[in-house]
């Protein structure tokens, strides 16, 4: 007997981006440690596995866990395992095309019915040999999905692929399909500036750090076709600004998922419920947030008889949380911070009728990872008019460009971190965490300069 009185219960969680192939990826963490104890009951690995390693998945990442875990196989045949996050020189999982392979990994998701619910790709430059082969791996990946009927997820940063147009991301999504990390803020996000430039020289670019930013045409095109957007809030994907400017236009994602990984699970992210948490705080209501991690995400995997609501004759995953008052300052990815006064905290979960311990945060919040994720702020295109509190020192400095031998001094008040490799020249930001020879942060015209010849790092 659970006494529940003024508990909010729920189906268990249903958690669509999650990273669960632990020790075989950089990104992995055990699901029953940070999904079911946070009253997640179901989650989908999106995209640690490709058919080459999907087995192991299923043998070390899916039998021996009481979570129900699920996966998107990734359009690649060896999924992450080398490429945990795109940036720093590691080299991208689709830096070759050859291992993009169509045919294998239709027959690996027609194999396992019982475990692939949909494909993953990451169109990002730095996962795709520099961007040269974003477009085509998209077009596999989706020809996956057609061949197969599953939905493909995608994750869209710093890309060469654009929006809009019938190749675009969203453009060229379908209905069904998933649009994960939503609100990120960086390149490649889902707004575009209120006073955008008609098309023509710089038509399609968008001026940078420019203020007032909307919700690009393109996406709600894509709404209408019934493209899910998903959040994926990761280690920086969730951006108050963002999130902001989306509930004004009355744009909720669809589907609120977490992007657990071995880098967010004490902070940005800290696990599902505090994602939905922030929602909360942005003002959506809480059986519109509970929706959001139940019902829908199970309807978007095709698992809706099966999961994300609570009925005779299945499983019992049921949660059980308790709407705390609080008052803290909540961060984001990048550490902007917002005044939260309610928290949802796991209280209890079942798991096929079997009842499992909750767990918590170590800390909450954790001002070591609001620190450490402070300086990706620099690199935002949509955010908040001023930098977060307490930004140290260094990071407040005046910036330098570096282009081999030569320094320039920029005083622009809207530095962007620029860490690329440009031929002979490493720009590289020292303070933000580069080089210890300094660093460079590149300003508006220089970055547009820039830009022409390559594309910025990214890690999600
Ligand atoms: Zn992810």
């Amino acid at each position: 007997m659970f006494d529940a009185t003024g508990l909010v219960v729920t189906p268990g969680l249903v958690d669509i981006h999650a990273h669960l192939y632990e020790h075989v990826t950089p990104l992995g963490v055990d699901p029953d440690a940070t999904c079911l104890a946070r009253g997640v009951t179901t989650a989908v690995d999106a995209g640690s596995a490709g058919a080459s390693t999907l087995q192991g998945l299923i043998e070390y990442g899916i039998k021996p866990r009481r979570t129900r875990v699920l996966a998107f196989l990734h359009a690649t045949l060896h999924g992450l395992a080398s490429a945990g996050c795109s940036g720093g020189g590691v080299g991208g999982e689709l830096d070759s095309l050859k291992q993009v392979s169509v045919e294998q990994a239709v027959a690996a998701a027609k194999a396992h019915p019982e475990v692939v619910v949909g494909f993953k790709v990451r169109l990002s430059a730095d996962c795709a040999m520099d961007g040269a082969h974003e477009a085509e791996a998209y077009r596999r990946a989706l020809e996956m999905s057609s061949a197969t009927g599953l939905p493909l997820m995608v994750h869209h940063t710093f890309s060469t692929v654009p929006l809009g147009g019938l190749e675009g991301c969203p453009g060229g999504l379908r209905k069904g399909d998933i649009y994960t990390h939503t609100l990120h803020g960086f390149e490649s996000n889902i707004m575009e500036p209120v006073d955008a430039a008609p098309a023509g020289e710089e038509g399609g670019k968008r001026p940078f750090s420019s203020p007032d930013w909307k919700i690009h045409p393109a996406v709600h095109e894509a709404r209408r076709r019934g493209v899910i957007f998903d959040v994926g809030h990761g280690q920086g994907s969730f951006n108050w600004r963002m999130g902001e400017i989306a509930a004004a236009e009355g744009f909720w994602p669809d589907t609120i998922s977490s992007d657990l990984h071995s880098g967010n699970k004490e902070g940005p992210l800290y696990d599902l419920p505090t994602a939905m948490t922030r929602f909360i705080t942005l003002g959506r209501s809480l059986q519109e947030v509970i929706r959001a991690a139940t019902a829908t995400p199970a309807a978007a995997i095709g698992w809706e008889d099966r999961i994300g609501s609570l009925g005779i004759g299945r499983e019992a995953d049921v949660a059980v949380f308790r709407l705390e008052a609080c008052d803290v300052m909540l961060e984001d990815c990048q550490s902007q911070r917002r005044r939260c006064t309610q928290r949802l905290v796991p209280a209890a979960v079942w798991r096929a009728g079997e009842r499992v311990a909750v767990t918590q945060p170590a800390r909450f919040p954790n001002e070591e990872s609001i620190m450490s994720n402070r300086p990706s702020w620099d690199g935002l295109v949509v955010r908040d008019p001023e930098p977060p509190e307490d930004v140290p020192d260094h990071v407040k400095a005046t910036h330098y460009l570096y282009s081999g031998e030569k320094k320039a001094k920029t005083g622009d008040a809207n530095p962007v971190v620029w860490r690329r490799k440009e031929g002979e020249a490493t720009l590289m930001c020292g303070p933000c965490g580069g080089g210890e020879d300094g660093g460079g942060v590149s300003t508006t015209a220089a970055f547009r300069r820039l830009r022409e010849k390559a594309s910025l790092y990214k890690c999600c």
